[in-house]
């Protein structure tokens, strides 16, 4: 058995050199990417880059480099290692051209600020990269938020493909890979930690970009033009990560288990806004209740300081299992555009306490209106609250994208938000749920419509994604939308999707946990892959791994627990659920011989 580790390299001195220029350091998400998909990992210096330092290494991966950073011990030490086994990752990492097996030739900037894409990306490797998409989003490009380099790569594999900001093919690499050795090299033509970033926590919003008189989380979409129907940057993660599988590492799943234990399909989350009504919470939480699904209510302060919904309506509320929420508004009282302040913010919550007394977890704002990049994250978080629900799904117009399923943000997952260059870049412990289907499977006046809501359930049954389901209560009150949530059920159980049902806060609190979570220590041998596991979440976690046969053993604390293996975008992956508290888990194949687990 040996260990399998890998590690991510973060200099420090750039960063501070970074933020006190006042620039953002983009290359330290790199670090939540790896979260975000699950691979633990260590941050390490560029002492580590020598024979010694990365002889106890499995992967390497590298963000982009000042010129001349490396010297030639380092380049030869690294050669060396990724000969011997090592799987090297650079992204955009410029001075190791030998060892990607690529030359850079020019580059690609973004097309206006640094906001806005460069260019795309399709991914075109019929093993690894294409089967990602289903088949009928194959000719989907991806937009790149970050500068990009433009490379000749003869020898590599190419699993992405490099287009232009009109996505006219280059054609250039995007994404190579190639055997070196015993090992492997893969490189990016951009920096996929700046291009999350960007993509994923969007444009800062001082000025009513889009021109619908306000700031809200639309002005910050920065996947604009693209359409956002797909999650891109899942995708560009889920890339990264066939890559790593490959060459042996295991994943935290980004969903926890269903509550009897076995593996979920999807995640269903349930939320939506009362708009300071008074009469109409109490009926659509009882609807949802009816039908055993769980329920958020954020409660609006109309006007501002004066809370309508009675607080028996909200212990109510609380027996019928429906999650409670503050609904901050600063739409209504105030003068557009406007930029809200932490004082205002503060001043909300106070008054939501002094009506309900109880701490929120997670919120929305009224019409996701929102101010400046991290600062709202990292007030919330200060105040004590845990995590909003406020990333649109749709870029403006429509002012009020209803029964649209899409992903402006580029992602269906939660994510930590990081704060700017003036605070240290610092990662808030905060989390921003996207909205990811908003009054799905209906029209008000029509009645049900559910294409888009099929849509939303067979993408976050085939990627395994968290899925939003934002219905405001008032319209849990009326034929229609009651209708889409029914069908939501029949739909699931239609196509045989196993969805774990939460309202925002739980999902919000799993993020959290999740991210406490560890993959303590990953070993393999042949045949045998062994991981210590520790978690606080009640039902426990999933670890998810690339597997070469459909039937291996799995065991927890040497008891047999059933493993499901799926066949997914072109490989098989296993997924073994782990029980709360600390574990050992371990895969082995039934064939002695049949190759790695
Ligand atoms: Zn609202």
């Amino acid at each position: 058995m040996r260990d399998f580790r890998s590690a991510l390299l973060i200099d420090a001195a750039l960063h501070r050199e970074a933020n006190a220029r006042g620039e953002n350091y983009w290359p330290l998400y790199a670090h939540e990417v790896l979260r975000r998909i699950g691979l633990p990992h260590e941050v390490i210096g560029a002492e580590r880059l020598s024979v010694d330092g990365l002889a106890p290494l499995s992967v390497l991966i590298l963000p982009p480099l000042p010129d001349g950073y490396l010297d030639a011990g380092q380049v030869a030490a690294i050669g060396a290692w990724v000969e011997a086994g090592g799987l090297l990752m650079g992204f955009a990492t410029e001075g190791l051209d030998d060892v990607f097996g690529i030359s850079i030739e020019g580059s690609l900037d973004h097309a206006e600020d640094e906001f806005t894409a460069s260019g795309c990306i399709s991914l075109i490797d019929p093993e690894w990269a294409d089967p990602l998409l289903p088949p009928y989003e194959r000719a989907s490009a991806l937009p790149v938020i970050a500068p990009m380099k433009l490379v000749s790569a003869p020898d590599c594999r190419e699993l992405a493909r490099a287009r232009s900001f009109f996505e006219r093919d280059l054609p250039r690499p995007a994404v190579t890979w190639r055997a070196v050795g015993e090992g492997a090299a893969c490189w990016w033509a951009f920096d996929l930690g700046e291009c999350l970033w960007k993509m994923q926590q969007g444009r800062p919003v001082y000025e009513d970009y889009d021109g619908d008189g306000k700031l809200r989380t639309m002005d910050m979409v920065t996947t604009r033009p693209w359409s956002g129907d797909i999650p891109y940057g899942d995708l560009m993660s889920f890339l990264l990560r066939r890559v790593l599988a490959e060459a042996g590492a295991v994943f935290l799943h980004q969903l926890p288990p269903m509550p009897d234990g076995t593996v979920p399909d999807a995640l269903l989350h349930w939320g939506g806004d009362d708009e300071g009504a008074t009469d109409v919470q109490l009926p659509a939480a009882e609807f949802m209740a009816d039908l055993g699904l769980p329920y958020h209510i954020n409660i609006m302060q109309s006007p501002v300081g004066t809370h309508q919904m009675p607080q028996e309506t909200f212990e109510r509320l609380r027996e019928l299992g429906c999650e409670r929420s503050i609904h901050f508004n600063f739409i209504t009282d105030v003068e557009h555009p406007h930029r809200f302040t932490r004082e205002e913010l503060a001043a909300q919550l106070d008054s939501y306490l002094a009506a309900y007394g109880k701490m929120p977890v997670c919120t929305v704002f009224h019409w996701v209106s929102w101010t400046g990049w991290a600062e709202p994250a990292r007030w919330l978080a200060e105040l004590g609250l845990l995590g909003d629900n406020n990333r649109i799904h749709w870029r403006y117009p429509p002012i009020n994208p209803a029964n649209k399923v899409a992903y402006a943000f580029g992602s269906a997952y939660p994510q930590h938000v990081w704060d700017d260059a003036r605070h240290g870049n610092v990662r808030i412990p905060f989390v921003s749920i996207p909205i990811t289907g908003y009054e799905v499977g209906y029209v008000r006046d029509r009645g049900l419509e559910p294409s888009q809501l099929h849509r939303a359930l067979d993408l976050a049954a085939f990627w395994n994604l968290t899925s939003s389901h934002f219905h405001h209560p008032i319209y849990l009150t009326e034929e229609p939308g009651r209708a889409a949530v029914r069908e939501t059920l029949s739909y699931l159980d239609r196509r045989g999707i196993r969805a774990l049902q939460m309202g925002t806060d739980e999902l919000c609190r799993w993020w959290h946990a999740r991210d406490a979570s560890a993959l303590e220590r990953v070993e393999r041998g042949p045949g045998l892959l062994r991981v210590t596991v520790r978690t606080d979440w009640p039902a426990g976690c999933v670890l998810q791994v690339l597997v070469r046969q459909e039937n291996p053993a799995g065991t927890v604390n040497g008891e047999a627990v059933e493993c499901v293996v799926r066949e997914q975008h072109g490989a098989l992956w296993a997924y073994l659920p782990v029980p709360s508290g600390e574990a050992s888990a371990e895969l082995r194949c039934k064939q002695d011989g049949a190759g790695t687990v």
